[in-house]
This record gives structure tokens, sequence and C-alpha cells, in this order.
């Protein structure tokens, strides 16, 4: 007997479901794992980092996305590697929605010296970090690919992703980069105000992170060691803090409100607009440039 027919057997004595129904559970079953495992080969054949010269060569990849993320303490409920995680899945899932979108190997390490107050963060300076984005957006260009997308994971990483861009497109006026600076920012501006409990979810680790990590990966989430404080700081204006003086726990809002509820819908939010915004780009082959301009590139 098949695995999902032996499930589907089982099912039935426990819950008591009619015969009949059951060939339709089945195919449901059958259809649901075809579709995932699917997926899963539609996303491999797009991940640079499973890829051979072969598969490439018979690719036609005009597109990149890359995720930089970080390795550091994310509380004590959610793995050093979230911001990679994270920002890899929505690159995968974005990637996987678009034609010809090459997903590159995303960086595990960020600029993280504000976060160094727990194990175990991992830090790249921040002009060691402009210029491993400088030469990620070199290199890939270098192959002809000159529409790249970062999708940045983590806080630290955002002023020196801006400068890396911005010099590498004065430098190359035909590449076209865009960015996903701070997902965590865009999710709630996304989304309906009453999703989040508290602080609209934001946080480091705090109730969104925590909620889209058990979304993506909830093995690696232990709710059961989720704390988090609340910081009390001004509006209008960015305070360059030290993490260890908004928290003792390695984590900022109420990452006990997280669920996996909330961090599906957030994925989708951010995948849908993503991918909204990009096929506009690519409608214009990304020619975004104001038409009242006389002189195009
Ligand atoms: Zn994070």
């Amino acid at each position: 007997m098949e695995i999902a027919e032996r499930q589907m057997s089982t099912y039935q004595k426990i819950l008591n479901i009619p015969v009949g129904k059951i060939d339709n559970l089945i195919a449901i079953h059958t259809d649901l794992a075809r579709s995932i495992e699917m997926t899963q080969q539609q996303k491999r054949k797009i991940i640079a980092a499973e890829m051979n010269g072969k598969a490439y060569d018979q690719a036609k990849f005009d597109k990149a996305i890359v995720a930089i993320g970080s390795t550091e303490n994310h509380g004590f409920h959610l793995p050093f590697s979230t911001d990679t995680f994270v920002s890899q899945a929505l690159a995968e899932e974005i990637a996987s929605r678009m034609e010809n979108m090459l997903v590159l190997p995303p960086l595990y390490y960020g600029m993280s010296e504000h976060y160094q107050h727990r194990p175990f963060s991992i830090s790249l300076r921040s002009e060691h970090l402009i210029q491993v984005v400088r030469d990620i957006l070199e290199s890939t260009y270098r192959w002809g690919i000159k529409k790249i997308v970062i999708i940045n994971g983590h806080d630290g990483n955002i002023a020196p992703i801006e400068i890396a861009a911005r010099e590498f497109k004065a430098q190359h006026a035909d590449a076209r980069v865009v960015s996903l600076d701070a997902w965590w920012v865009s999710a709630g501006n996304l989304l309906p105000k009453d999703t989040f409990e508290v602080w609209d979810g934001l946080g480091h680790a705090g109730e969104g992170e925590t909620s889209i990590a058990l979304a993506l990966f909830p093995d690696l989430v232990d709710m059961s060691a989720a704390k988090g404080v609340v910081p009390d700081l001004p509006p209008h204006l960015d305070i360059k803090w030290l993490f260890s003086e908004l928290t003792d726990t390695g984590a900022t809002g109420d990452p006990s409100k997280g669920s996996r509820e909330k961090g599906e819908m957030m994925k989708a939010a951010l995948v849908d607009a993503v991918v909204k915004s990009l096929q506009e780009l690519e409608e214009v082959d990304w020619r975004y440039e104001s038409l009242k301009l006389k002189k195009q590139i």
C-alpha cells in the first residue's frame, strides 16, 4: 500500500470517515505532494548554488536576486542565521514567480557591531560589507546580468548596501539595481493595522520576525524561550543604540505574540508586493527613466 493510502486508512479509522471520501482525500494529498515537489524542482533550476555550467548555459538569466543576511543573536528563541534564512526564502519565492531570475547564494554575514553583546554575532565591518556587496554586484554584471534585486535581511546592512549600490550604479549607468531594504517595516505597511498586537510587530526577534520565522522555519523556533523588551524610544529621531541598551533578552518587541498565521500573511504580502513591482518594471524593460527626459541612457 502507498504511504499516502496507508496514512489515509489510519485517518479513516481514527476519524471514522466514509469510504467514498477517502479517495478524494488521497487525491488531494497526492496533488499537494506533487505540487510541493514541482515547486521544489522549479526552484532548484534557479538556485545558483545548486546549478552547473550546463544548466546555466541552457537557461537565459537576465536578472539576479541576492539575499544579504547576518549571523547574530536573535533572542533566546530564534536561530543566529534568522536574517539570512528569511531574506533567502523571500528571494527564492520572488524569483520562482519571475521569468529568468537567478537566485545568487546568500551572504550569511552582515554589519552586526551593535549586536555584539550576546553570542553568536559575527560582524563584517561596514567598509568590508560595502566592498563585498559591491563585488557581488560587479561580478554579476560581468556575466551580463544587469538587473539585480537585493533582499536585505538586517538593519545594520541598510547603509552599506545603499553605499555599495549607489557607487555601482554610478559606475554602470546601464545597470538596474533595486532593493527591499527593510522587509520588517514593509510588512507592517502592507498588512492591515490590527495585524500585530505589540509595537506594530516591530523589534529584533520581535512579534513580526518571530511570526515570519514560524512560517518559514518553524523547527528552528523555540517559543518557550520567546521573551523581549519593548523599548521606549522617541519618535522622529533615529537613535544610534547598542542593542544591550535596549534589552537584556537579545530581543525587542514581544516575540511571544508571534504566530505562524501572521508570518504567512507577512510572507504573502511581501512577495506579492515585490513581484508586482518587478513585473511593472519588466513591462517597460526596467526603463524607469522619466519620459520627459530628452536623453535616454
Ligand atoms: Zn533579524
